[in-house]
């Protein structure tokens, strides 16, 4: 495999893009940033493109193009400005850029990943909705332009390190494997009753008990939609069909996944939750370098603890499973109506418990079809965002 060395970072003010800014900083003798890109924060882009040397800077919403120019000549920088999400497609198939780490949050990142895809770029994905909303469409474009997908979620990330070389390509029964145990901290509600969890507000749902991370994942990971999302993600990523995933909860996050072989083998891969790790482990993928991140003390970890998920209390599950084994566009829809969902959590306008209701019944008001084009996902996307908005103005008004 060809040595990484010019980089664009798709979402690069956000957790994972400055995770990665930070990774690629202690190496400036291997890598080069080219490209960054933001939704609507110029201050911060141009700041980031300035220290960095980014060549191009994209700004999402593409009003603000004229006012990133300005900003970045404030500040004696030479990086040309795209615009736009035709700006965000440019910087994800530069010529020059041979890696792109696809770190939008959503379904927005859709688009400018699968054009890094077509790209036959070096694909870095932490844009899990991107593969969630569209499965068999993006690992399709993936295939067909040689594109190289390594996997940024720990969970994935941690798979993809306990299976056998090169194995993203291979068939899951070939190589021996039984199961992949896919772990989660349970997130900061895991030992909440149901009846608890009414009132919680997004700052209690964003307070997450191990990792720092954005607000839409983190709400994710405190209704188990992200593990939700992340069985439908290893479907994809390693071939294992549902029953060959099972969810654990592990609220010390040190063990970040397992894969299970058929001769009884179970191998973990562990270290402390600091997203430093994969964002390494794939930029540097063969080889291994430095991330930053400190040595895991298992003595102060003393002991790690596992429990089987609980699908009454965290419906998302349930929910994620049933559409995965519907198949089709059915993770489309689940997807979608969870971000319209979570969107409304977080500005007060739906409650918490009221996220997987949005989810349920808007995947029980669109029908899911057959997934043959990206046009097909577009489709799916639109019309369960508009069901779920209605649902949601429908929920609000009878909220306490
Ligand atoms: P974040 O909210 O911190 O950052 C999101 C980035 O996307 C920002 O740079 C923002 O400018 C950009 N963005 C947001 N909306 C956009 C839009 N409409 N158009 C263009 N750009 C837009 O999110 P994050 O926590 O860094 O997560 C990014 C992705 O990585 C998500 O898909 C998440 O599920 C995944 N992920 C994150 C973590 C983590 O630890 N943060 C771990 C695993 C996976
Ligand atoms: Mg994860």
């Amino acid at each position: 495999m060809k040595r990484t060395r010019n980089i664009a970072i798709l979402g690069a003010t956000g957790s994972i893009g400055r995770s990665t800014l930070d990774v690629v900083a202690r190496h400036p003798d291997r890598y080069r940033i080219v490209a960054l890109t933001a939704w609507r924060k110029i201050d911060q882009l141009a700041d980031l493109c300035s220290r960095h040397g980014a060549t191009y800077a994209c700004i999402a919403e593409e009003s603000l193009g004229p006012a990133l120019e300005r900003q970045l000549r404030a500040l004696g920088a030479p990086t040309r400005v795209l615009a736009g999400e035709a700006g965000l497609i440019e910087a994800a198939m530069l010529p020059e850029v041979d890696c792109v780490m696809a770190a939008i949050v959503g379904g927005a990142g859709l688009a400018p990943t699968l054009a890094a895809a077509r790209g036959g770029k070096k694909l870095l994905l932490a844009n899990k909705e991107a593969l969630v909303m569209a499965g068999p469409v993006f690992m399709d474009t993936v295939r067909r332009h040689g594109s190289i997908l390594l996997p940024i979620d720990s969970e994935h990330n941690a798979v993809f390190q306990c299976l056998p070389p090169a194995f993203l390509a291979a068939n899951f029964d070939m190589a021996g494997i039984r199961r992949i145990l896919l772990t989660g901290s349970g997130g900061p509600f895991r030992s909440r009753a149901r009846s608890e969890l009414q009132h919680v507000t997004p700052e209690e749902a964003c307070a997450h008990p191990n990792w720092v991370m954005g607000k839409k994942i983190s709400v994710d990971s405190a209704t188990m939609m992200n593990k939700g999302l992340e069985v439908i993600e290893a479907h994809w990523l390693f071939g294992a069909r549902s029953h060959q995933i099972q969810v654990v909860v592990h609220p010390q996050s040190v063990i970040h996944s397992m894969v299970e072989y058929t001769d009884g083998s179970v191998i973990a891969q562990m270290g402390n939750p600091d997203m430093r790790t994969p964002i390494a482990q794939a930029l540097a993928f063969p080889e291994r370098i430095e991330a930053g991140v400190s040595s895991l003390d298992l003595f102060t970890t003393g002991s790690l603890t596992f429990e089987a998920p609980d699908f009454e209390r965290f419906p998302a599950l349930r929910l994620a499973y049933q559409a995965l084994e519907e198949g089709g566009t059915a993770p489309t829809i689940l997807n979608a109506a969870n971000e319209v969902a979570v969107a409304a959590f977080l500005d007060h306008r739906l409650s918490f418990l009221h996220i997987t209701v949005v989810i349920e019944e808007t995947m029980q008001a669109i029908a899911a079809t057959a997934m043959r084009a990206v046009e097909d996902v577009v489709a799916a996307d639109a019309a369960a965002r508009n069901r779920a908005a209605a649902i949601v103005s429908h929920l609000g008004t009878h909220v306490a």
